[in-house]
């Protein structure tokens, strides 16, 4: 099934990096949305719902953390699967990250390889191979 991705990063070149690095690892996407912080990507969400979302944590006005928060606590939302692309390399940080429910989280730098595992891991059977 292709995928509907939402791209979550204050970055315009990062988001448009993510993109790349998606298409690169050979993916099949439905369509690849962006959202500039927290708030946005809530907005974007509840326009159409994603089959994941790929979320930068350091963001003006709702930073990621919120942005996860306010996913797992919604009924409607918290079954979206979230992974985390930050620079933040600290384990305290990544198992916080986890603890309030994202479902994968990938270092910036990574490659396409590093990516496309994570996603295969959290959205399995969604993806065509
Ligand atoms: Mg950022």
């Amino acid at each position: 099934m292709p995928l509907s991705v939402l791209i979550v990063d204050d970055s315009p070149l990062m988001r448009r990096f993510v993109e790349r690095v998606l298409r690169m690892s050979g993916l099949e996407l439905a369509e690849c949305r962006e959202a500039t912080d927290g708030l946005d990507a809530l907005a974007k969400i509840r326009e159409s719902v994603p089959d994941i979302v790929l979320t930068d944590i350091n963001m003006p006005t709702m930073d990621g953390e919120s942005l996860i928060r306010c996913i797992a606590e919604d009924g409607d939302l918290r079954s979206i699967p979230v992974i985390v692309i930050s620079t933040d390399r600290t384990e305290f940080r990544k198992s916080r990250l986890m603890e309030l429910g994202a479902k994968g989280y990938v270092a910036k730098p990574f490659n396409p390889e590093i990516l496309r595992a994570q996603l295969e891991r959290v959205l399995g059977s969604l993806i065509d191979v």
